[in-house]
């Protein structure tokens, strides 16, 4: 970024709500499935159906709504937002204009050890579209597309936030605490690869010190968290180079080309849609009593800033280790179920930001999908602690433990690793080490002490590195006087 432009960039999230059917009928939302066969006449919008607002929608809308710190609306009301596109058959969407159910919350970042608040426009409530399944590799090559409507109808809230940052970090991190935030509450199962969180970004460049605005563009539909990054620092480039050569920016929509690495113009501002919102007759307005709003405020979990701090004062984890383990729910609760059993945070954390999260990324895999299960890992933990097993058995014990899911007991002594913490089995060891390198015997009793290491590690060959090294020390030093 150079030093004249300054970037403003504000998100538009869409989170596909966790209920198990839609938002104004009783098919199921399930992910996949045969095509077209989650329907009915509400969801396809045939002609004479009425739909009926899912009540779990309503709850898990303001339940993200006050973990984002947003004032609920006692009074809101569903909007048609209108256009035509082949996976919309009713040629309108159900949503929320004028009056959202939440608006005016905030989230906070962290970057570079800078923390900053994001304001939160609004949340609002909608049905999601149809899918097009193109005949060919692009919609611009295919000869015909086919339309799916199973997601037609599964809920979304839709979060906007304010134009608040200022860098593609600060939007990767606040699309990061947002999806934190979501999953704690568990309104939605935040799996970006399938589509139940995605984001548009709105990007624009202005003089340094600027107040006004410059113009935006829109980045539709970011779907991992590299994308986002990558997408709007191509983006801010762009914009920096047409402004730099005394050209002028175009308010228009872009894609990102993962392959190619840069945006594209989908469409410009000319040809945009006017949508013509007006209210749903058909549905009544959303009238919530705030005694039921408290019980949802009430029923919130511990989120994920307030579970950070308490890792870094009540558990002394530094604020990177508590950052990384609160930034995903089940990691946290991970943790917390080996703390339960094993109360030891400091060496639990070790493990799991070392060799748990080493092995998670290799093989590609999330914490729900792991093998090992956290009591698991705390009786790892304790064999280690009362010196059942080394340190280093330990990392190859949980390493077949991350592979079969099989216990600790059983690759211990499966493998035959235990330890040799007996001072007579090891007594024995010793003395025939010692007879065999005199010239180590002599060297160390001359005052080399790195005699004693060369030692040792004969006594570790001798028992294939069962032996207990702090034993073989103190045994070898005893005999050596
Ligand atoms: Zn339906």
């Amino acid at each position: 970024m150079s030093a004249q432009y300054e970037v403003v960039i504000g998100l538009e999230v869409h989170a596909e709500l966790k209920t198990d059917t839609k938002i104004f009928c009783s098919c199921p939302t399930e992910f996949g499935g045969e095509e077209n066969t989650h329907v009915c006449p509400v969801c396809l919008g045939l002609p004479g159906v009425l739909p009926v607002l899912n009540k779990k929608v309503l709850e898990y809308a303001v339940r993200a709504g006050l973990a984002l710190n947003c004032e609920i609306a006692s009074f809101s009301k569903f909007d048609r937002k209108n256009y035509f596109y082949p996976d919309l058959p009713k040629a309108y969407q159900i949503s929320q204009y004028d009056l959202p159910i939440c608006k005016k919350g905030y989230l906070e970042i962290e970057v570079n050890g800078r923390k900053k608040t994001i304001g939160i426009t609004r949340v609002h409530m909608e049905e999601d579209a149809g899918k097009l399944v193109h005949g060919g590799a692009t919609i611009a090559t295919s000869r015909y597309s086919l339309v799916d409507y199973n997601r037609t109808g599964v809920p979304l809230i839709e979060i906007v936030s304010e134009p608040d940052m200022r860098s593609a970090e600060e939007a990767r991190a606040y699309m990061e605490k947002l999806k934190a935030i979501l999953e704690y509450t568990g309104v939605s199962d935040v799996r970006m690869e399938q589509g139940s969180l995605r984001c548009d970004a709105n990007i624009s460049l202005r003089p340094m010190g600027a107040k006004e605005f410059g113009t935006k563009t829109e980045i539709k539909n970011l779907n991992s968290f590299r994308a986002l990054q990558k997408a709007i620092e191509y983006e801010i480039e762009r914009q920096r180079d047409i402004l730099e050569e005394g050209g002028k920016i175009i308010q228009e929509t872009r894609s990102w080309d993962e392959g190619k690495g840069v945006t594209v113009s989908l469409r410009s501002k000319e040809e945009a849609h006017d949508y013509r919102y007006f209210p749903d007759p058909d549905l009544v307005p959303v009238v919530i009593d705030p005694q039921w709003v408290q019980e949802i405020r009430d029923s919130l979990p511990e989120l994920p800033d307030a579970k950070r701090e308490r890792l870094v004062q009540e558990m002394g984890l530094s604020e990177y280790d508590a950052g990384i383990i609160t930034g995903s729910r089940a990691l946290a609760d991970f943790f917390d179920q080996v703390v339960a059993e094993y109360n030891e945070p400091k060496t639990v954390a070790n493990w799991i930001m070392g060799e748990f999260l080493r092995l998670l990324n290799a093989n590609n895999l999330e914490v729900a999908e792991s093998k090992v299960k956290p009591r698991s890992l705390a009786a790892l933990l304790k064999a280690q602690a009362e010196g059942t097993i080394s340190g280093k058995m330990a990392k190859t014990v949980f390493e077949e433990m991350f592979e079969t899911g099989k216990e600790p007991e059983t690759i211990i002594k499966e493998k035959g690793m235990v330890q040799i913490s007996d001072e007579g089995a090891l007594a024995a060891v010793v003395e025939k080490v010692i007879a065999a390198n005199p010239q180590s015997v002599e060297d160390y009793k001359a005052g080399k002490e790195k005699a004693i290491g060369f030692l040792v590690g004969q006594v570790m060959k001798e028992t294939k590195g069962q032996a207990n090294p702090g034993l073989v020390n103190k045994l070898l030093k005893d005999k050596l006087g």
